[in-house]
């Protein structure tokens, strides 16, 4: 076999195998997407497609749904190269501040200073790994410029007050960060694993997270559940 040969035939494989990778990472969300543009242009068409806040899905699921709307990006999901989605983006299909969210388990919720569209709840018991302490994060409850949506007995500063499930925590908002990239009114809700010091690890890394599936009872990772629409109870 020629050198060129050759040469061309390992171009060919490098080139099939990052079109692979391309499909593999982008064909979930890619498939979500077109569902979420039709649930947020039209959302009372598909009444079927809402999950509720405070419904428990599966009889062994300890959390209850944080949120009501339209579960549009699941953990794992791939928004742009290198990127894996560390929780599950719930839409409501509504303006900013008026979807309820509320606590999907009982724990000790802390509001940092500067923190304006986010919660973080921290249980000392994993009640699907007793022993281990996780942390329930809950984040997008701001408007674009900023104005917070968090329920006022949570002001900023807040440190270790318990909250039952159910409780609410605020509404969802679209607050990004950067007011010139609109994200959609949504709850991004995760759950993030402790540093064994007591303290949250660095949510915004895939690795420092949970497949929620089993705690919501729902099929919630991304590369299992390809073109689903995940509701309660099916
Ligand atoms: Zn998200």
């Amino acid at each position: 076999m020629s050198k060129r040969l050759l040469f061309v035939i390992i171009v060919i494989g490098a080139l099939a195998g990052l079109g692979y990778y391309l499909y593999r990472s982008f064909r979930p969300s890619i498939g979500r997407t077109s569902n979420l543009m039709e649930w947020i242009r039209y959302p009372s068409t598909h009444p079927e497609w809402a999950v509720w806040a405070g419904t428990r899905c599966g009889a062994n699921a300890p959390f209850v749904m944080p949120t009501d709307g339209f579960i549009g990006y699941l953990w794992d999901d791939s928004f742009k190269i290198g990127h894996r989605h560390q929780g599950i983006d719930i839409f409501g299909g509504t303006d900013v501040g008026l979807t309820p969210v509320v606590a999907a388990y009982p724990g000790y919720l802390t509001r940092l200073p500067d923190w304006k569209s986010s919660v973080i709840v921290r249980v000392p018991n994993d009640p699907l790994q007793p022993g281990r302490q996780i942390w329930l994060y809950y984040t997008h409850m701001a408007d674009l410029a900023g104005n917070s949506f968090i329920s006022p007995d949570f002001p900023t500063g807040t440190y270790e007050k318990y909250v039952e499930a159910g409780r609410r925590l605020g509404y969802q908002g679209d607050y990004s960060g950067d007011p010139n990239n609109p994200v959609g009114v949504h709850l991004h809700f995760s759950i993030v694993l402790d540093d064994g010091q007591g303290n949250f690890r660095n949510e915004l890394e895939i690795r420092n997270t949970l497949d929620p599936s089993l705690y919501l009872g729902l099929p919630l990772n991304a590369k299992s559940s390809v073109g689903k629409v995940i509701v309660c109870g099916k």
